[in-house]
Order: structure tokens, then C-alpha cells, then sequence
């Protein structure tokens, strides 16, 4: 079988500025070969046998050569594999794309090329700079400032301080002192606005703003490191009111997220969309109990008048079983469903479930005020839920009927997050949030004897009540409660933290 290699341009760095050809690639791919500036995320989109091969790459320090990358591609596409070479922005721009291609072309290797956004324009974007406008730029220019003796003597430096247009120079902090001498001594104006974009379209973007003559002075004094994008031109000046990016109401804050991670995306995507950077430290993870019980109760569901779902997981749980056992959402006729919140009966309405008592406050108190108010001596209550959920619910029920629960779950300590725990606490994170008790108690048990030091000085956020009262019992404070108990709640919270 022959192979192919698709030269894949993955955008400046927000993953959502791929392409839907380049995620394409990336998923039928059995390899791919990546470089610092290709974001990882898009690994994850990866087939569970790719292999991925890191080929690092920064401007002077490449770990890899560049002939013996274009071996390696080579090299997997002639055992007949299809390889993905993922690239930062767009693959033929300074990316040596071009070389790349031409050695498969010679090789006789099949391939295709996938454009990419290149962080020339799209990174501008991100800073709120239009790379033209009418009013101050009617072309552009992108150039390396990485530039080998010969190569800068190829360069119009009297053609490009006079010509007008936006200057964009790529790998060019290391050479800045050079550029801005040479375009001053050119003719270009001193006083022309210059931005250094850092990072462009993730969520450590950095900008910083500047004038030709100051751009050398300053870029030292704030540290501007690559990668990092030089802009030279008027257009700087329309940022003011572009810079929808760094505006965001969460832009450069970090949030560790602790829910379990098969939970997690819902918050940390909410998180990631707003700006922030969402650090994910599952500490829990639920663990399904043997189901002869749960199926012997769902053959019984006649019998009962009530079920009661406290969680989303115990709705996902009591779904796999029914399936497992043939059967369908059927089995509710004639038996009231209960759910404790927002999160629970969303879980419900995806198996086309509406749940007849939902309470107002998402906890058991105000679940249990709700029943109080229908239920009966004679009614008989199902409640499928966590070994390590609150007694209160169940409790207070068994007061006025007969009550069932079925332990359909555990949460235990997600152990992947031992080794990481220290690292993410210590690190520059803002908040931490805890969606449940669980997750507080893992945590602490996690961070070991020395959580309340490594917890210092983190917002930590919590989703109610409950949550809080646990966090305050082992010591440490709480930051602010989700005035709902819900997700939606939480990111509340963090929005309006100003
Ligand atoms: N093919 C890439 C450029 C590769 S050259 C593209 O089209 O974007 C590498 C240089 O690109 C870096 O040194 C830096 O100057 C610039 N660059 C790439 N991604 C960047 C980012 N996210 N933020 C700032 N500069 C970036």
C-alpha cells in the first residue's frame, strides 16, 4: 500500500482555528509529526494506535534537523502509512513547507498540502490589529527576521521603511535592534506604532505596544520572548477598539477544574471560551458497583411510584443498565421521575425524559421540601445514586414511605492525578472550583499534608452550600458560592469576579 502526507497548516495556536480539512487529517492519520508551535491539543482528535512523533523546533534550537525531519516523514509514507506533518499557522509560510514538499515530490511520495490561518494575519487579528485598513494601510508585507547575511541583503530595507504598508516580521525579536535601526535609517518614521504579539490566539497571548525607536529598549524591558510577532504600522493604532481578544471576561485568568474527567469538558470549554485556561485536576472518578441489585429493582419499577436521580452520573448509570438489559425509558411508565438540579435533568431530557419534580434550589433540602408536598404513606421511592452521596434525602423520605436505594456508583480518587497534583497547585493558577463535596475531599487528599500551603492564595470557588461547608471544615476559606448550583453558576462566579 502506498502512503500520503498531508502537509497539514494547524493555525496560530487556538485550536478552533484549524481547519475542517486539517481535522480530517489529523484523525485518519496513523502518524503525526509535530513541532512546539502546533498546538498538542489536536492530538487528542488522534486515532488511539497514531503515533506521534515530536520534532521540536524553535527558531535556533531545532531538535531535530531539518533533513532528518523530511526523513522521517518520507520514510513513514514509503512503509505505506498515512502521515499527517501538522505545522504552526500556514505550512508555506517561513514554515519550510516548501523544502518539505519538495522532497516527497522527489521521493515520489504522494502528498497534499492544507492551508492554514498563518499568525501573520490571524495573530494580528487576535490583538485587535487589522492587518490593512483604508485609512492606514493598503498592503502588507510579512518577512523573516531570522535572517542568514545573504538573506538580508535581499531585503529592501529602503522598500520597506518607504512603501507604507503594515510590516509583519516573523522570528524577529532576536534580530529587533537591527530591523528598527535599519527601517529609521531608511526613512521609515521614528514615531510609527510597533506591537509585539506574544503567544497570538492562546490564552498567555501578550501584547505589547511601542514606537519604532523605542521598539528595541522596550522589548527588553517588558521581556518580550519568541514567539512573538513584530508590528510595524499605523494599523497598531486601531487595536483600542479591536481588541476583542484580551477583552474577554476571563482572558489570562488559569481555573483549575477537579470534576471528574469525563464531566470536565462542559466547564473547562466554557472556561477556555471566555479566555481563561482551564487546568484540569480530576479527582474524582466513578466507579460503577455491581449492577445485579439496580437490575432487580429496574424489573420491579412497577411496584414503585417514585424514582429519585440525584446526579448526572446516576441518570448515565441507570441508562447503561436498562441497555444492557434490553429495555427502554418505557419502564417509567406510571412512576413519578424526581431530580435534584439542572445538570440531573438535562441528563434525563437527553434520553427524552422530562422530570415531574424538579426543585428550585439544586440540593436535597430543597428536593425533599418539593416531595414533601405529594408524597404519600403509600408510595414507594427508588433512589439509584453514589455509595458516597448525603444520607439527608433518603432519610427524611423514609420518614413518610417506603424508600429503596440502590448504591449504583462509588467516587474514588482519580490516581492519574497524584502525580500531577503538586505541579498544577504550585503553578500560577487563580481559582480552583469544586463541583461537588467529593471533589473538595479528594483534593485535600490528593495534595496530601501540606494542601492548605499549596491552596494559599487560590480563589477557591465553590458550587453551593455543601460544597462549602466542606471546604470550611477542613480549614481553609471559601472564595465566593455559586448563587445557582450549577455549573452555569460556577462560570458565573468567575465572570463577574472583576
Ligand atoms: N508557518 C508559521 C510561521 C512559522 S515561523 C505561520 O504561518 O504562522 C515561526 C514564527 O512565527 C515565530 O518565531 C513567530 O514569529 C511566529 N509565530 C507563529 N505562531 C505564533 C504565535 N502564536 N504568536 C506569535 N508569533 C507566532
Amino acid at each position: 500500500m502506498k502512503g500520503k502526507v498531508y502537509l497539514v497548516g494547524a493555525g496560530p495556536g487556538d485550536t478552533k482555528l484549524m481547519t475542517l480539512k486539517g481535522l480530517e487529517c489529523i484523525k485518519k492519520s496513523d502518524v503525526i509529526i509535530y513541532d512546539r508551535l502546533a498546538n498538542d491539543k489536536f492530538l487528542k482528535e488522534a486515532k488511539e494506535d497514531c503515533e506521534f512523533i515530536y520534532v521540536g523546533k524553535k527558531s535556533s534550537n531545532h531538535i531535530l534537523p531539518q533533513d532528518m525531519i523530511n526523513e522521517v516523514i518520507a520514510q513513514k509514507a514509503l512503509e505505506g502509512k498515512i502521515v499527517t506533518r501538522l505545522k504552526g499557522g500556514d505550512p508555506y509560510v517561513f514554515g519550510r513547507g516548501g523544502e518539505e514538499a519538495e522532497v516527497l515530490y522527489d521521493e515520489g511520495i504522494d502528498f497534499e498540502i492544507v492551508p492554514g490561518i498563518t499568525s501573520a494575519i490571524g495573530g494580528l487579528c487576535y490583538a485587535g490589529i487589522p492587518i490593512t485598513h483604508r485609512d492606514y494601510a493598503s498592503s502588507f508585507h510579512v518577512i523573516t527576521g531570522h535572517l542568514r547575511e545573504d538573506e538580508d541583503k535581499e531585503i529592501n530595507w529602503n522598500a520597506l521603511a518607504n512603501c507604507k504598508g503594515t510590516l509583519v516580521f516573523l522570528m524577529g525579536i532576536g534580530n529587533l535592534k537591527h530591523i528598527s535601526d535599519r527601517l529609521i535609517e531608511e526613512g521609515r518614521d521614528p514615531k510609527t506604532p510597533v506591537a509585539f504579539v506574544s503567544w497570538a490566539t492562546r490564552y498567555n497571548q501578550r501584547t505589547v505596544v511601542t514606537d519604532l525607536e523605542n521598539a528595541y529598549e522596550v522589548a527588553q524591558e517588558k521581556k518580550v520572548k519568541a514567539p512573538s510577532l513584530i508590528v510595524v504600522g499605523d494599523v497598531v493604532k486601531v487595536r483600542d477598539k479591536l481588541n476583542f481578544f484580551e477583552n474577554r471576561d476571563l482572558f489570562g485568568k488559569k481555573v483549575v477544574v477537579t470534576r471528574a474527567r469525563k464531566q470536565s469538558s462542559d466547564l473547562s470549554e466554557k472556561i477556555n471560551s471566555l479566555g481563561g485556561k482551564a487546568v484540569e485536576l480530576p479527582v474524582i472518578k466513578i466507579e460503577k458497583n455491581d449492577d445485579t441489585e439496580l437490575r432487580k429493582e429496574i424489573e420491579n419499577l412497577r411496584d414503585y411510584t417514585h424514582i429519585v436521580f440525584t446526579s448526572r452520573n446516576g441518570v448515565e448509570l441507570f441508562f447503561e443498565t436498562l441497555d444492557d438489559m434490553g429495555l427502554d425509558s418505557r419502564v417509567f411508565f406510571g412512576v413519578k421521575v424526581c431530580s435534584i438540579g439542572a445538570g440531573t435533568s438535562e441528563e434525563l431530557m437527553k434520553r427524552g425524559i422530562k422530570a415531574d419534580i424538579v426543585p428550585e434550589r439544586f440540593v436535597a433540602e430543597s428536593l425533599f421540601e418539593e416531595m414533601k408536598k405529594t408524597v404519600k404513606s403509600s408510595d414507594r421511592i427508588l433512589i439509584p445514586r453514589s455509595e458516597n452521596a448525603r444520607e439527608f434525602l433518603a432519610d427524611k423520605l423514609k420518614e413518610i414511605c417506603e424508600v429503596t436505594e440502590v448504591f449504583s456508583y462509588k467516587t474514588v480518587i482519580d490516581e492519574k492525578s497524584r502525580e500531577i497534583a503538586e505541579d498544577v497547585l504550585k503553578s500560577d493558577v487563580d481559582y480552583v472550583t469544586f463541583t461537588s463535596s467529593s471533589t473538595v475531599k479528594n483534593l485535600v487528599e490528593i495534595a496530601g499534608e501540606n494542601y492548605k500551603e499549596l491552596l494559599e492564595g487560590k480563589k477557591l470557588v465553590s458550587i453551593g452550600p455543601v460544597t462549602s461547608r466542606t471546604i470550611e471544615e477542613f480549614g481553609l476559606e471559601v472564595y465566593k458560592e455559586a448563587e445557582v448550583s450549577t455549573i452555569q453558576g460556577v462560570m458565573d462566579v468567575l465572570v463577574n469576579d472583576k
